[in-house]
């Protein structure tokens, strides 16, 4: 058994937080110790979570058309990529037909994203009554991911009924300006601040597999815990054709799991939630997410890529003896 892992799983355990040298030693330990950090990110997730697992989908409310550059998007009209230049806006019906499906998948969380940096106020008046629709009618708990937002406007969505505002980091800072040159990590920063602000949860997290390096994880997961965020969502790159970061290789199934189980160390009470990325870059180790801590995944399509079925998800679940907060 590793004892530096060993004793920074205990000093978790026991209630207190890793400080940066610990984490990098974590970090840096061998091949042949990554199946002690899953074991002992396995009993901190079992520790402070049980069984539960959280699951949602999302909705693409407005899909294409965005004037920012971020390096991995698809849906940037800088890139030559498969999606439509033109915005694609999704009418009620079809939004309010997602939230159905949600409900038939006995999918709990709906998450409404829009393409963009931020939001019109014609389009957010209707997202509002719109989210009340859907909550009285079907139930169940609605996020929303509308690019950057004030204090106003994340304080009318959590009057609407919003329960968890997504807006990622991406990447350390220090990265960030390599990977999006349109906005700046402090503009993400204030809407993460302005949503905790205005009562809504927070889901931040970013993407890996963008050439960060591991100082640029760890400075995100820090930051990230710093920000007081109740769940990371962790995307691993897809590389789209057409993209800055098509030709990127893509990270290995053992890799991604270190990475998960390094931050189940660093954020151990917070929901880690492993989204994009997770079919094509975990082929068959998709289950073994869970030993490496997390705890919430994305089922459904992605924004643009393919996801895997809810009942499928759901099976795997069940099989692992999980069960869905
Ligand atoms: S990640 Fe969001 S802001 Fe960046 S290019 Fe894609 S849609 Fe636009």
């Amino acid at each position: 058994m590793n004892t530096l892992i060993a004793q920074c799983a205990q000093q978790v355990l026991d209630g207190a937080s890793l400080d940066r040298s610990q984490i990098e030693r974590l970090g840096q330990q061998s091949k042949e110790a990554l199946d002690d950090l899953l074991y002992h990110a396995n009993r901190i997730r079992q520790h402070f979570f049980g069984s539960k697992v959280r699951v949602c989908s999302i909705v693409p409310g407005r899909l294409g058309g965005c004037d920012q550059d971020c390096a991995f998007c698809a849906q940037s009209v800088r890139y030559d990529t498969p999606i439509d230049k033109k915005a694609q806006t999704l009418t009620d019906e079809q939004i309010l037909s997602a939230a159905d499906q949600a409900c038939d998948n006995k999918v709990p969380h709906l998450g409404i994203v829009y393409s963009g940096k931020t939001i019109t106020e014609k389009e957010l008046a209707r997202l509002e009554s719109l989210i009340r629709r859907i909550r009285t009618e079907y139930g169940i708990g609605v996020c929303a991911s509308l690019g950057i937002i004030n204090i106003d406007q994340a304080q009318r969505l959590a009057a609407a009924g919003v329960t968890r505002y997504n807006h990622n980091l991406e990447t350390s800072e220090r990265h960030f300006g390599k990977i999006v040159t349109t906005h700046t990590y402090q503009d993400r920063v204030r809407t993460v601040e302005a949503a905790k602000q205005a009562g809504l949860g927070v889901c931040c997290g970013g993407i890996f597999g963008i050439g960060e390096s591991e100082s640029d994880r760890i400075d995100m997961a820090l930051e990230l815990r710093h920000l007081g965020v109740d769940t990371v969502p962790m995307n691993f790159l897809h590389p789209i054709p057409g993209t800055p970061l098509a030709g990127s290789s893509t990270l290995c199934p053992l890799e991604i799991l270190r990475i998960i189980a390094l931050y189940r160390f660093i954020l151990p009470k917070t929901h880690l939630k492993v989204a994009g990325g997770r079919v094509l870059n975990l082929r068959d180790m998709q289950s073994w997410i869970f030993y490496a801590g997390c705890t919430s995944i994305l089922t459904g399509n992605y924004l643009t890529t393919a996801g895997r079925d809810a009942k499928d998800d759901f099976q795997m679940l069940k099989d692992l003896g999980l069960e869905v907060a």
